[in-house]
């Protein structure tokens, strides 16, 4: 049977191409070698932060404005408001500050005091200033791939999960994949393979690295309630070293608990860090969260030098299109990927500017 798409990876991005693909009436195969939502990739631990207001830089806000309204859409984000914090010139505070100011969304500027003032769980430094963005909040990963699924489904995609891609390769009508299970053929591919993009599009010699992170369900001493989503915000708190950790409300969940983690640091290895030490790191800011945690859960960052993913067409091959390296802050774009994608199948172009995230841009 031939397709008129062929999807591989199901996971956050894969999974919203197949739907807006499906959904564009494409005939899509969409393959994975894991069950739905699984545990392998980057795409699970319950909650995922989504924001507007974005240091890593203003070129990607108008992807995000439009897939904030598609998570809305989509009924599955849970509006919490966001904390970015940091000294005056750190990049989280200046850099979300800048593209707040470029492109006029809506936030607050506040200082320390009225940090606690606001939210009192939260006891950032003397010095430290942060903008709070109320439209942030989170989204459940698993989730969100799930409905992406169910919505592919209902448009009619044939969706083989259990089934790994050994290799793709053009044929004078499109692409051919081979499969652990068979061989397909299709007008176009979508390659979206998470950190097995090392291996699937080994041909780019993309700069991919593929690092450990641990994300942490810390139980506080005192009891949860003063980090509930009505009181408590999401947050990113760059400290002087450049360490940033990061965290969410205690949303409801499987694990229960306050969640947080390392997304970098310079002086460590992000997975290097211990519930108890990350505990000791977040003491002066949250001295309500202790170190004891209900559950630790591994996952990967796949990044790129730059930390902006590689988006677009493979270079060798207009009809096969790559999105992969999201350096740890992929998952909030997917809604708006999924529709990029389909339209650079079905139309040949999108309107938005990608060139900041083309494969073939030159190495920062
Ligand atoms: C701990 C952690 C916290 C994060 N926090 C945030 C956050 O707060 N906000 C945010 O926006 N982003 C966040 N991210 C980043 C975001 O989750 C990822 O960028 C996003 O999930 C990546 O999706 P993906 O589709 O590229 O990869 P994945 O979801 O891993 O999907 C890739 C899929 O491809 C499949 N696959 C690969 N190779 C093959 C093959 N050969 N055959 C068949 N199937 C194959 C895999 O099985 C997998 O299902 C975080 C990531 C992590 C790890």
């Amino acid at each position: 049977m031939s397709y008129d798409v062929i999807v591989v990876g199901l996971g956050g991005v894969g999974s919203a191409a197949a739907a807006a693909l499906a959904r564009r009436g494409q005939l899509v195969l969409g393959l994975d070698q894991y069950p739905p939502a699984h545990d392998q990739g980057a795409s699970h631990g319950e909650t995922r932060i989504v924001r507007k207001t974005y240091f890593e830089g203003a070129s990607y806000v108008p992807l995000l404005v439009r897939s904030y309204a598609l998570w809305q859409e989509l009924g599955l984000l849970t509006r919490t408001g966001g904390l970015f914090l940091g000294a005056e010139d750190s990049r989280v505070l200046a850099g979300s500050l800048a593209t707040a100011v470029a492109h006029d969304l809506a936030h607050e500027v506040l200082d320390a005091a009225d940090v606690t003032r606001r939210f009192p769980a939260m006891t950032p430094p003397a010095g430290t200033v942060a903008l709070y963005e109320a439209d942030a909040g989170v989204v459940s990963p698993e989730a969100a791939v799930r409905a992406q699924l169910d919505r592919a489904a209902v448009a009619g995609a044939d969706l083989r999960h259990g089934e790994q891609v050994l290799g793709w390769s053009t044929t004078s009508a499109g692409v051919r994949v081979e499969t652990s299970a068979a061989t397909y053929e299709a007008g176009a591919l979508v390659l979206a393979p998470g950190r097995w993009a090392t291996s699937l599009l080994a041909d780019l010699d993309l700069p991919l690295r593929v690092e450990p992170r641990v994300m942490h369900w810390f139980d506080p001493p005192g009891g949860a309630a003063a980090f509930a989503p009505d009181r408590f915000p999401v947050w990113i708190w760059e400290r002087s070293d450049g360490t940033a950790p990061y965290g969410v409300p205690a949303v409801a969940g499987p694990s229960g608990g306050v969640k947080a983690a390392v997304h970098h640091s310079p002086v460590r290895p992000p997975a290097d860090w211990s519930a108890a030490d990350l505990g000791d790191l977040l003491a002066p800011l949250l001295p309500g969260l202790g170190s004891s945690v209900v559950r630790s859960v591994d996952c990967t960052y796949t990044l790129t030098p730059s930390e902006d993913p590689f988006v677009g067409r493979h270079p060798g091959c207009d009809r096969v299109l790559v999105a992969c390296g999201f350096s740890g802050h992929g998952f909030k774009l997917t809604p708006v990927l999924g529709e990029v994608l389909a339209d650079l199948v079905v139309d040949g172009s999108t309107r938005y500017d990608l060139d900041f995230l083309s494969p073939t841009r030159p190495a920062p």
